[in-house]
């Protein structure tokens, strides 16, 4: 199959070498390289026993970290593909987007967060960066993947001012208030549509939704409109199935379609102008208020279920309680994170919790506080 031609305005090739040079890859593109040492990283296989919304252990059939990651990965490419932008970029970036995830999910951020507040704070996305600028160890030659500058930029979707003027060539786009590449940005909505979809399959598949209850969501409702009048005897599964599968075609659609429309009206000529230009990738008006309408759904009667809470209260007690013991004796470290000096204990602390999966952090929390444990 010949290659398909990129856009004038898509990544065709890494603009900045990486942080540590190297010879370029033969066979395959910097940014297949860039993916392909993502997959091969610990943080990546991590991320299978790592809660999106439902622990691990509640269920084998809900999405995991890994499993969301390359959903993402798919519609990004996918969209990638029908605008002519650098699929690999695409899904490198998709692939890496949350590797600095926490156990337990956004519960576990929040935590380790408070945790961090008198130590420079945690934030996901800065620990996606740490993990493949510093944390993977795997090269002789560097620490981290030393992945290349456009990866990493579109892994750092969100910083502060303040962290940015600390990250060098990443963190410039926060401070001149730019954007990042196209590739990135469809990264970023590639999630968004994700996890509002597979929230929803996951969310009735628990039972902790219902079917009556989305029919208040109209971009649901639409959907499963449609689906039980051309399958009125569909099993009730497959209609859930069938009816997310087309919210995903509709909002793919919409954003290829609007995306399309941004990209006629503001002519970017090359990937630098993308960087000037307003965001580039984007829902229409329309479609942006349905999908805040499900967003909120989902925070009220999902993220914010009573059994959801209770899998949130415990993840906090867990990871405040482990920080605090690890903070309090430090010899109770494994010694890899036990090497820093007294000022940077917090953050090696973090940088251990952190990469936990759900199932290690409740037996690390149970080797230091269950007296029968050892
Ligand atoms: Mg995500």
């Amino acid at each position: 199959m010949p290659e398909l031609e990129l856009s004038p305005y898509a990544v065709s090739k890494s603009a900045r070498s990486r942080r540590v040079p190297e010879p370029a890859p033969t066979g395959r593109s910097e940014f297949q390289r860039d993916r392909d040492r993502i997959i091969h990283s610990a943080a990546f296989r991590r991320l299978e026993y790592k809660t999106q919304v439902f622990v691990n252990h509640e269920g084998d059939l809900f999405r995991t970290r890994l499993t969301h990651s390359i959903e993402v990965a798919q519609i990004g490419r996918s969209i990638a593909r029908r605008l002519a932008l650098n699929e690999d970029l695409v899904e490198a970036v998709s692939l890496a987007h949350d590797l600095g995830h926490t156990p337990f999910g956004h519960a576990g951020q929040e935590a380790l967060n408070d945790c961090m507040k008198d130590h420079g704070g945690f934030e996901h996305n800065l620990q996606s960066l740490r993990v493949v600028d510093v944390l993977e160890e795997r090269y002789a030659a560097f620490d981290g993947l030393n992945l290349c500058f456009e990866t990493r930029e579109g892994i750092l979707k969100h910083c502060s001012k303040e962290n940015a003027a600390h990250l060098g060539d990443v963190g410039e786009r926060f401070l001149k208030g730019q954007r990042p590449n196209l590739e990135a940005q469809v990264a970023n909505l590639a999630d968004e549509i994700a996890y509002n979809n597979h929230d929803v399959d996951d969310g009735l598949r628990s039972g902790l939704l219902t079917l009556e209850q989305l029919g208040s969501v109209r971009l649901f409702a639409r959907h499963l409109e449609e689906v039980r009048t051309a399958w009125p005897n569909l099993a009730e599964r497959r209609v859930v199935h069938e009816t997310v599968r087309h919210m995903i075609g509709t909002l793919v659609n919409d954003l290829i379609r609007q995306t399309e429309h941004n990209i006629r009206e503001h002519a970017p000529k090359s990937a630098d102008d993308v960087r000037i230009a307003p965001p580039l990738a984007a829902f229409s008006v329309e479609m942006l208020e349905l999908n805040r309408e499900l967003k909120s759904f989902l925070r009220t009667h999902l993220y914010r279920h009573y059994r959801v809470m209770r899998m949130t209260a415990k993840a906090r007690r867990i990871i405040g309680d482990l920080f605090q013991a690890f903070m309090d004796d430090p010899r109770l470290l494994p010694p890899q994170f036990n090497l820093q000096a007294e000022s940077d204990r917090a953050r090696s602390v973090a940088d251990y919790i952190a990469g936990m999966t759900d199932r290690y952090a409740i037996r690390e929390h149970r080797r230091i506080f269950a007296i029968e444990e050892i």
